[in-house]
């Protein structure tokens, strides 16, 4: 669990702040940012497809989680919350057609295990203006983000395949060798996702 102090709770009414804390537990996991605003989306492994009632539900998968969770959802505007399954585009052949070139989701939609997809809507969008002072040939585009965006969807899916490990020692053999990794290990890893230099 990542949780930085909070202001304004438990109503967060007003100017709003809270800051930033993720919870994971059993197949579930939460994330709050909120600042003015504020958004929180939580997640649940289970079928595509499968019913919810809403709020309710969050309530009750997230009764027992510590404060502020159960408190937030329960100040919680159940015409404010939005559900949706979590799906990926299948790795495209190419991104561009033409004058044409995808960026962003409609590139590369990918799970959210890594954090990356809006990063890396942004880092498309740096692209075209770049290749369009060049020669305007949009395939230097293709060429460049979809090895790269490729790569980091082919991760997300596979941590999240790890993360929703089902069977009780394939948890533990996991959390067990996530202890015994070092952290600079850990970041030294990423250094691929996290090095784009433009
Ligand atoms: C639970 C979750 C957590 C995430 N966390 C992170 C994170 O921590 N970091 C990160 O980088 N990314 C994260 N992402 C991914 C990120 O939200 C997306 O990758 C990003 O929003 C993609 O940006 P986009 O502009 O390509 O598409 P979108 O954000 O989907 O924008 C497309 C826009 O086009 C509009 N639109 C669609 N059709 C039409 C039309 N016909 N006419 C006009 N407008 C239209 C849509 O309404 C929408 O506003 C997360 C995603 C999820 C689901």
């Amino acid at each position: 669990m990542n949780r930085r102090p909070q202001r304004g709770h438990p109503h967060l009414t007003g100017r709003q702040r809270i800051l930033s804390l993720d919870a994971e537990s059993d197949h579930h996991r939460c994330v709050i940012r909120i600042l003015g605003g504020g958004i929180c989306f939580a997640t649940a492994t289970v079928p595509a497809g499968t019913p919810s009632t809403g709020l309710p539900e969050l309530r009750q998968r997230f009764a027992a989680w510590h404060d502020p969770i159960p408190s937030l959802l329960t100040a919680a505007d159940p015409d404010a919350v939005l559900h949706n399954d979590i799906y990926e585009l299948p790795a495209l052949k190419s991104y561009v057609k033409g004058r044409i070139a995808l960026l962003g989701d409609t590139a590369h939609a990918m799970t959210p295990n890594l954090g990356q997809g809006a990063c890396q809507a942004l880092e498309d969008a740096a692209v075209p203006a770049r290749v369009a002072a060049q020669d305007g040939d949009l395939t230097r585009y293709d060429a460049e983000r979809r090895p790269r965006t490729q790569m980091i969807a082919a991760r997300s899916n596979g941590i999240g395949r790890v993360a929703q490990l089902g069977s009780p020692l394939a948890v533990r053999l996991r959390d067990t060798a996530l202890r015994l990794i070092p952290s600079a290990a850990q970041f030294k890893a990423l250094a691929p996702v996290m090095d784009w230099q433009g």
